[in-house]
C-alpha cells in the first residue's frame, strides 16, 4: 500500500504538485547528493525561491530543469514575502538555499512561519546538511548534540558565546569559515580545555578531510597548512581527565577567577571526574584563602 508522500507516489511526473511551499535541500558540494525527490519536486513546481539566482540557476541547468527563479532571503521586503506567500495559494513554490538545508543558518524562517500563519501547506524534502554530515564524519559522541550556528567573529563575543556553552554536556557543532578557524580553535582551547575537537572541511568535495585532536595540535597543523574552503567545527563533550588534588586546586583557582564556588566546582568536577561536593568545599577554602 502506498501512502501519500511516499517515493513511488511522488515520482509520477504527470501528477502536478499541490499548491504550497516545498522546502528542498540541495547538495553541499557533490552534485550527486541531490535526492530523487528533490529533482522530482523541482521538475513539477511552478517556481523556485532562492538566495542567489545564479547559484540555483547553475544547479537547475545541471539537472536539465528550467523554472522561474525568484530571489528570496529573510530580509526581503515584507511586501515581497506577502506576495510570495499569497502566490502559494494556487502554485507550488520551492524554497532552496545556495547549498544544503534551507533554514539551517540560511533563509526561510520567516517564510515558513508566514505560510503556517496563513494556512499554506508546507512540505519538506530533506537532504544534505553540512552540520549533520560533519557530525557523522567526526565520530564524536552524537547521542545528543547541540548545533550552535556560526561562532561570533569578534574575540569578546566569541569567548562569551563559548562560556555560555561550556556547561552543555554534549558535542557542540558550529559552522565555521577558513579565515576564522585558527582564532576559533584558540578560544575553544582557552574556554573549553581538554575537549576533543574535529575540523570537518570541504565535506563531499574532492578535498574532504576531517581532523580530530586537541586544540593545540590542530592550531599547530593549521598554522602550517592554512585551511581553505568550508568548515564544520565540532567540540566533543567534556571528558573526565586523570587529575590529582594539586591539579584540581590549579583548575579551581583558575575557575574561581570568573565563577562562583559552586559553578567552579561543577566545572572542575566535569573536567576531572572528581567529586563535586569535595571540590566545592575546597573551592570555599581557596576563596577564603
Ligand atoms: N544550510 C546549509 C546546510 O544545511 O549545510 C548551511 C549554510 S551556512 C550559510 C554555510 C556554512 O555551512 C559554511 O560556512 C560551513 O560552515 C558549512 N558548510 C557548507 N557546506 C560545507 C561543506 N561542503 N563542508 C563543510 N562545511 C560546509
Amino acid at each position: 500500500m502506498v501512502h501519500e508522500g511516499q517515493v513511488s507516489d511522488t515520482l509520477i511526473p504527470e501528477q502536478s504538485l499541490d499548491p504550497g511551499l516545498y522546502i528542498v535541500a540541495t547538495p553541499i558540494g557533490n552534485l550527486g547528493d541531490i535526492t530523487l525527490r528533490a529533482i522530482d519536486v523541482l521538475k513539477r513546481c511552478e517556481g523556485v525561491a532562492c538566495e542567489d539566482t545564479r547559484v540555483t540557476g547553475k544547479l537547475l541547468k545541471h539537472l536539465g530543469i528550467s523554472k522561474p527563479l525568484w530571489r528570496y532571503d529573510d530580509h526581503s521586503e515584507h511586501r515581497d514575502r506577502t506576495r510570495l506567500v499569497d502566490s502559494m495559494r494556487t502554485r507550488a513554490v520551492v524554497l532552496v538555499s545556495d547549498a544544503g538545508t534551507p533554514l539551517v543558518s540560511d533563509p526561510g524562517y520567516r517564510l515558513v512561519n508566514d505560510c503556517r500563519a496563513e494556512g499554506i501547506p508546507v512540505t519538506v524534502v530533506p537532504g544534505a546538511c553540512a552540520a549533520i554530515a560533519g557530525l557523522s564524519l567526526s565520530g564524536l559522541p552524537n547521542d545528543r548534540f547541540l548545533f550552535a550556528g556560526f561562532l561570533p567573529g569578534k574575540d569578546k563575543a566569541r569567548r562569551e558565546f563559548l562560556e555560555e556553552l561550556a556547561p552543555v554536556d554534549t558535542t557542540l557543532v558550529f559552522h565555521e569559515t577558513s579565515p576564522r578557524l585558527l582564532k576559533s580553535l584558540e578560544t575553544i582551547g582557552e574556554v573549553l580545555p581538554h575537549r576533543e575537537v574535529a575540523v570537518a572541511r570541504e565535506l563531499t568535495k574532492l578535498h574532504e578531510e576531517c581532523r580530530r585532536g586537541l586544540t593545540h595540535g590542530l592550531v599547530a597543523y593549521y598554522e602550517a597548512h592554512p585551511p581553505k574552503g568550508e568548515i564544520v567545527l565540532l567540540v566533543g563533550p567534556p571528558v573526565p581527565i586523570e587529575a590529582s588534588e594539586a591539579d584540581a586546586d590549579i583548575l579551581l583557582a583558575e575557575a574561581l577567577q570568573t565563577l562562583k564556588p559552586s559553578q567552579a566546582a561543577s566545572r572542575v568536577a566535569k573536567e576531572t571526574g572528581l567529586d563535586r561536593k569535595q571540590l566545592y568545599a575546597r573551592a570555599m577554602e581557596l576563596r577564603e584563602g
